[in-house]
Parts: structure tokens; sequence; C-alpha cells
């Protein structure tokens, strides 16, 4: 039996790391889960952020990993 214990709400700030545009909001962290990515996963569903190696806010979306890939195949 697996007892899901939710450790919660935590204070989290994401910084832009273009701009330094900085987003701190309270997050509902599942047990077992790092608070960091839970806040990532929030802003890029929710704010528009782009999250991954380095984090951007929306003013400074231009991280090249997210759609150039399947854009540019199928302009071959
Ligand atoms: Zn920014």
């Amino acid at each position: 039996m697996a007892i899901q214990e939710e450790t919660g709400p935590v204070l989290v700030t994401v910084y832009c790391d273009s701009c330094g545009n900085e987003e701190t909001h309270d997050y509902l962290v599942p047990a077992g889960m790092d608070s960091i990515a839970v806040a990532r996963r929030v802003l890029a569903e929710n704010h528009g952020w782009v999250t991954g190696v380095r984090d951007y806010c929306p003013d400074c979306d231009t991280y090249p990993a997210a759609a150039p890939t399947e854009s540019a195949l199928s302009e071959l």
C-alpha cells in the first residue's frame, strides 16, 4: 500500500534565464516530486513559459528546442 501525501503548498520562484523576470506561486507538490519541476510544468502549460535546460518567460520564448524540429521536417 502506497501513501501519497501532498506536501504543500510550496512557494516556488522560477526565474527567466534571459531577462530575469520571476514568477512566484504556491504549488501543491505531490510527495516524491520536485517542486521546481511542478512549478515549471505549471508555468509552461498555463503561463506561456518555455522551460527545460533553461527557463524563459513569455517575453523571451525564443528558446529553439520546442517547435522548430517538427516545422523544419515538414518543409523538407
Ligand atoms: Zn524573460
